[in-house]
């Protein structure tokens, strides 16, 4: 199983990273970690870009993070315009710095800086399997 089952609207079926999908399903969110130089990815990456090294680990990330920065959208790209408005946040784990939405139903007035957050699997309709952002 692919990358075909992550997010709403995906333009490939399979990558170097397809266990992302699988982790996130059943293990929580991972990050890859470069062996040959320790730089960590998120989103995963399958080649390091700091050293260009190919080996790489699974990183799994911290269960508790801290909110950095959020907007909302207002305006959304091919998919997800029946979902606005929406929070788009970002949360440092550990010094992984993960991308994603908040959880509907929460605006921007429920959140700050430096909140404690988690990132909880979420099961589209569809099958589909995504994440979101939810207060720790
Ligand atoms: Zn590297």
């Amino acid at each position: 199983m692919g990358f075909e089952r992550f997010g709403r609207v995906n333009f490939i079926s399979q990558t170097k990273t397809d266990a992302f999908v699988d982790y996130l399903e059943n293990k929580g969110l991972h990050a890859t970690k470069c062996s040959a130089c320790g730089q960590t990815f998120f989103p995963p990456r399958a080649d390091c870009s700091s050293c260009l090294g190919c080996d790489m680990t699974w990183l799994e990330v911290d269960d508790q993070g801290r909110l950095v920065s959020f907007t909302r959208a207002y305006f959304a790209p091919t998919g997800f315009e029946g979902d606005v408005p929406y929070v788009l946040a970002v949360a440092d784990f550990n010094s992984i710095k993960v991308f994603g939405r908040f959880k509907t139903g929460f605006s921007e007035d429920d959140l700050y800086p430096g909140m404690d957050v988690k990132v909880k699997p979420l099961s589209l309709p569809d099958g589909q399997i995504s994440y979101e952002f939810v207060p720790a």
